[in-house]
Formats: structure tokens, C-alpha cells, sequence
């Protein structure tokens, strides 16, 4: 095709020349910062030693929020006092309804498109929240590691949407953290364990933290993680539990209410104390009283707690069961069972999990750090820290991503299963004389015409220096950055102009209609191809008529005779009627008719050019127009 294709400059990655680059699991309940040091990856303890900060900021009117330990002991205004943002990351107002957040805080809907917790210091976003976490684990790590970062690597749960993506971004952003990318928690949870070392296996991820159940499937093959099912509870986790004890506990106390907020919250952390006691003891000696003169002691053991805790364990297998039915897969072919979350620390959960799966559950990396521990791992890849490694996590794109070009087809840039990040140039030129503008049209899929493939965007260059055809040189880029947002720009070289967009070519896209793409493809191959190399032949042929036209236009009566004329139109009109059939070779035979009955045409507007040019005094150019036709 002569309308593409002219160079291909290849992939480029800006190589990174800092080195400290953190890890950042952004959790429900509780937020970590972790780093790869002397070759050995690490959580970074706070000052006073605390290896987890709580995701909770405390507000006070006027002045910098208090995050963490300081911010969780402010009962007093619990309405100022953000736990679980999490929760409402990249969700609209009406998301709130019905959410747990509803029942703990007010919320402001009108004074912007984000939904806001209001607070003593007026509306903060969910994203106002993380990134005054992002920030304090950002200010740990510069104090421990004694450097500017330069960057991170933010964990996000596998389910998270785009937006909820985004606001994850837009969070570190205004931390002034630089995101090195968003890295899927379970995914993240495999690297600590070097599980992606490992030439393929699949991957059963079991996350139980504060308020939050996931479950996901991953499949590695050759460095590449694909996540093949998640499921989960946003609505169950070690709250839960230590409500159970709570209750419990009421009962042995013989309380009937809880007053207040204080009286609530002191109950939970005693409850919470006892349940984290239990991961390591067979027994605790409980010894409660209240301010109202409820008190009980005595012991609880493990045997009783187990009772208690049985019915919340198998809510949790129902979405494990779940999982191995959406990915078809069969417990036998899980090759490792990954506990994630404070509370996989309850012997029980990992007993029940591991008679789920039939097979020892890998805890040998404290469960709720592991998660940072991975995105450390990756972070320390990604600053360019092991040149040699290939542990290079690969995300690779699920489908071609391509440009329209002329005829309706597809020129794919980026082929399907290309590891990402990835930068693919291609250059285009124009396809008539003094074309000033071009349509780019970016889509995705396998097939070879523009009708059966996904529309991603489309969008126009234009400003370009009217030129003949062909003459315009036009470099359109395709960057797909290693969280899969695709930027397509192009620039014409000579004026400079550019125009570009940005699109997720994930975006409404599930697992099953990717697979439906594919399969489709693979089914029309062949007849794909015959159409598409008939519509190659049309294009060729149009772009023909057109630069005949145009010349004819031009000085057509100066060098034709009213014969000659009209034979040179008998043969467009040939071509015109053979680009209706479907006759690849009458096409093309037309085209041979057409440009043979035109030859002489051609011939003598050269010789005119050339007898132009020479009756100017610009000898040297015609010097050179000889020596370099
Ligand atoms: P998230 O991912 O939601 O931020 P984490 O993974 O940090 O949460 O888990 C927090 C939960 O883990 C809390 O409910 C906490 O009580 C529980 N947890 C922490 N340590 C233990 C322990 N030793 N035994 C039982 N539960 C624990
Ligand atoms: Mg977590």
C-alpha cells in the first residue's frame, strides 16, 4: 500500500536515572509503604515504629489533617474522622445510597461533581482522603529511604473500574506522588511470593481484610499475569469478627445497648484485641466493665471462637466457589492458594481455605504486608533499579488497536498480545492534492475492515501545508502506558501541527466480548482477507481516478483532442463500473486500461512542466530535477 507504512521507529521507554521507587498498598482499613533495599524487599516502619498506618484522616477546621494512629483515636467528631474512602473512590452521588458510608457520615452532593464527606474542615473528596494517606507514606519512606521518591507503585483492588483507577491517580497526583503505575492487589500478592518466576500456574488469591472480601483468579504464563475471575464481599471482613465478639460479649455482660459513639468504638477495640490475641493463643482471659457498672470475666477459646466464626468463613467460599465456575477452572488445576489481608492471620480462615482448595495455603509472608511487599518489588523493576531483570510485569493488550485508512480498512499499529507499556509509530501521508486535514479514526479488534471492529475515538489533524498527494509526511504514535490508557497522536513534520487523544481500550469492554472479537476473527479470516485485498485494489483505483481527474481539471483540453478526450473517459468510466463488482482482477485490469490510455497525456503535460521551468532562470534546479528525478 503506497498510503502507509513508510518507517516504523520502534518501541522507546524513557529509562528512569533515580532509583528510590516505593511500593503503596492503599488498603480499606489500613494503608502501607514498602521498598526493596540491599536486594530484599520491605515494609518502611513509621517513626514510632508502626508498620501499617490506618487509612483514617481526622479534619479540624483550618488546619493540615491528622492521618493514622493520631487521626483514629478522635471519636469525639467521628464525622471528621474518614475511615473506608476507599470505598467511595470513582463513585458518583448516587452511589452513596445504601452504602456503608451512608450510615457513618454526611454527605455534600451539590458543590461539585465528586461526592464529599463534609468535615470540620469543609468537603474533603474520597480523593482529598487517600492522597492525605499517599502523602504521610510518601513523607515515611523519603525520611527512611533519605531521598526525593521517584515514584510509586499503587495497588488498586483487581475489580476496580477506570475511574476508580483515576481517582487512585488523581489522589497520588495530589500527593505529589508519580505513579510508576497501578498494580492489581492480587497480582501484587503473587510477586512477593515470586510466584510469576514460576513458567505458568493458576492462582487463587484470598483477601480478607478490614471491611472488604476478594477473591481472584489469576492465570501467569510466561511473566504475564491475567487476572481470570474476581469475586468478593464489599461488605464482610474483620469488622465482622469483631462484631461477633462484641455481641458476644454483651451477652456475657448482659448489656443491652451500647450508648454512644465512645462506649461503641472502646467495645470494638477491646473485642479487636481479643479476636488478634486468638491468632496466637488457644485461650484469653476477657476482663470487661463498663462506665454503667456491665462487667464479665472470664475466658474465651479458640474452640468457642471457631463456633462463632464458621458461618462467616463460608460466606466467603460461596465467591471462591464462584470464581472457579466463571474461569472454568477445576480446584485441582490451582497450583497456589495466596492468603492476603489482617485477617488471614485467623488460624480458622486459613484452615477452611486450605480445605477449599484442597492444598497448604502459602503464609509464610505476613499477610497484610505482602501486598505492599509485591508492589515494592515491581516499583524497584519499573525505576530501572534490575536492568538485567526480566521480571518486568507484563500486562499485554487483549486486542489489536489500529487506524482507519482509505477503503474502510484497518491499519493495525499495536497487534493483539503485545506486552505493555508499548510506543508504535507509523507515518501516514496525505491522499489528495492540497489535502489540508485528516480524519484519524483509532479502533480495536482483529478484523481487517473498520465495520467489524470497536471505535475507540476519533479525532482530526489539521493545519497540514497543502501538498500533492502523498508528499505530506504524518507520524501518528500509538503509546499504550502499563496501565493500559491508549494515547494515539499525530504530527505532521514539516508545520509541526499535532492533535491527539487519549483512550482506554479496555473501557465497557468485558472478558467474554473480547473472546467473542477474537473468535470472530478467527472464523472470517479468510474471507477477511479476500475483501480486504479487493479493497486494496479499489483504493489503488481511486486514488488513480482522482489524480487523473485532477490533472484533466487542470489542463486536460490544453494537451487532449476532443478523441483523445474522450477515450481517456470511456476508460475511467471502465474503472468506475469494474470498482462496483466485487472482481479484484477487472479492477485492476481497468486501472492498467485507464493509466495505458492516459500515457500520452501524462507524457505531454511533463514535457510541459519541463519547458515551463526551463524558460525561468532557474537553471540549478533543473540541473538537480535531472540529476535526481
Ligand atoms: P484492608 O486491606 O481492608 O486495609 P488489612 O489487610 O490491613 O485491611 O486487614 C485489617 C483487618 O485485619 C482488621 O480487621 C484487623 O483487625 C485484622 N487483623 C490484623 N491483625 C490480625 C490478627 N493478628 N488476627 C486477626 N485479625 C487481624
Ligand atoms: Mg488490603
Amino acid at each position: 500500500m503506497a498510503l502507509l507504512q513508510i518507517a516504523e521507529p520502534g518501541q522507546s521507554q524513557a529509562p528512569h536515572q533515580h532509583r528510590l521507587a516505593v511500593g503503596i498498598d492503599l488498603g480499606t482499613t489500613n494503608s502501607l509503604v514498602a521498598a526493596v533495599r540491599s536486594g530484599s524487599a520491605d515494609v518502611l516502619p513509621d517513626e514510632s515504629g508502626n508498620r501499617s498506618l490506618p487509612s483514617v484522616v481526622h479534619y479540624q477546621s483550618g488546619e493540615v489533617p491528622l492521618v493514622g494512629h493520631e487521626a483514629e483515636s478522635n471519636v469525639s467528631d467521628a464525622l471528621s474522622t474518614i475511615r473506608s474512602a476507599k470505598r467511595l473512590m470513582g463513585k458518583g452521588a448516587s452511589d452513596i445510597q445504601d452504602s456503608w458510608l451512608n450510615k457513618h457520615y454526611q454527605f455534600d452532593v451539590d458543590s461539585g461533581s465528586l461526592p464529599a464527606f463534609v468535615t470540620a474542615d469543609g468537603p474533603k473528596s474520597a480523593i482529598d482522603v487517600s492522597a492525605a494517606i499517599l502523602k504521610t507514606l510518601k513523607e515515611t519512606a523519603e525520611q527512611t529511604l533519605g531521598g526525593d521518591l521517584v515514584g510509586a507503585v499503587v495497588t488498586v483492588p483487581a475489580y476496580f473500574d477506570d475511574a476508580q483507577r483515576q481517582a487512585t491517580k488523581d489522589a497520588a497526583a495530589l500527593a505529589g506522588l508519580s505513579v510508576l503505575r497501578l498494580l492489581n492487589e492480587p497480582t501484587a500478592a503473587a510477586v512477593a511470593y515470586g510466584l510469576d518466576n514460576d513458567s505458568e500456574g493458576t492462582i487463587a488469591i484470598y483477601d480478607l481484610g478490614g471491611g472488604t472480601f476478594d477473591i481472584s483468579l489469576l492465570k501467569m504464563q510466561q511473566g504475564i499475569f491475567e487476572v481470570l475471575a474476581t469475586a468478593g464481599d464489599t461488605s464482610l471482613g474483620g469488622d465482622d469478627i469483631d462484631n461477633l465478639i462484641v455481641d458476644w460479649l454483651m451477652k456475657k455482660a448482659d448489656i443491652d445497648a451500647l450508648s454512644g459513639e465512645s462506649e461503641q468504638a472502646s467495645i470494638k477495640e477491646y473485642a479487636k484485641s481479643i479476636k488478634e490475641a486468638l491468632s496466637t493463643e488457644e485461650s484469653v482471659t476477657v476482663d470487661w466493665s463498663d462506665a454503667h457498672g456491665h462487667a464479665w470475666k472470664g475466658e474465651l477459646s479458640l474452640e468457642e471462637f471457631n463456633s462463632m466464626l464458621e458461618p462467616l468463613i463460608a460466606r466467603t467460599l460461596k465467591p471462591c466457589r464462584q470464581v472457579l465456575r466463571d474461569a472454568n477452572v477445576d480446584k485441582e488445576s490451582v497450583t497456589a492458594v495466596v492468603m492476603v489481608g489482617g485477617s488471614t492471620r485467623v488460624p480458622l480462615v486459613r484452615n477452611k481455605v486450605g480445605e477449599f482448595f484442597e492444598q497448604t495455603v502459602l503464609t509464610s509472608i505476613n499477610p497484610d504486608e505482602v501486598v505492599a511487599i509485591g508492589a515494592a518489588i515491581q516499583a524497584d523493576v519499573l525505576a530501572g533499579n534490575k536492568p538485567d531483570s526480566d521480571l518486568l510485569l507484563l500486562d499485554v493488550t487483549p486486542l489489536s488497536l489500529g487506524l482507519e485508512i482509505m477503503g474502510g480498512m484497518v491499519e493495525k499499529v499495536i497487534p493483539r498480545n503485545t506486552t505493555i507499556p508499548i510506543a508504535r509509530g507509523q507515518e501516514f501521508t496525505t491522499y489528495k492534492d492540497g489535502q489540508t486535514a485528516m480524519a484519524l479514526h483509532v479502533v480495536q479488534g482483529e478484523r481487517e475492515m473498520v465495520d467489524d471492529c470497536r471505535s475507540l475515538a476519533r479525532f482530526e489533524l489539521k493545519g497540514i501545508p497543502e501538498r500533492v498527494a502523498g508528499a505530506a509526511r504524518i507520524q501518528v504514535l500509538f503509546q499504550v502506558d502499563a496501565d493500559g490508557l491508549l494515547t494515539v497522536s499525530a504530527l505532521e513534520r514539516e508545520s509541526g501541527v499535532v492533535a491527539s487523544v487519549d483512550v482506554k481500550p479496555s473501557y465497557g469492554l468485558s472478558d467474554g466480548e473480547i473472546e467473542r472479537m477474537l473468535r470472530e476473527s478467527m472464523d472470517n479470516a479468510g474471507e477477511d482477507m479476500q475483501r480486504r485485498v479487493l479493497q486494496e485494489q479499489r483504493v489503488e483505483a481511486s486514488r488513480v481516478l482522482e489524480a487523473i481527474a485532477s490533472a484533466l481539471e487542470a489542463d486536460g483540453d490544453e494537451h487532449l483532442s476532443a478523441e483523445e478526450r474522450e477515450l481517456v473517459d470511456q476508460q475511467i468510466q471502465n474503472v468506475k463500473v469494474s470498482m462496483e463488482g466485487e472482481d479484484r482482477a477487472a479492477i485492476k485490469t481497468a486501472v492498467h486500461d485507464l493509466e495505458h490510455a492516459s500515457a500520452e497525456f501524462v507524457e505531454r503535460r511533463m514535457n510541459a512542466s519541463v519547458r515551463k521551468m526551463m524558460s525561468g532562470k532557474e537553471i540549478d534546479a533543473i540541473d538537480s530535477t535531472l540529476e535526481n528525478p
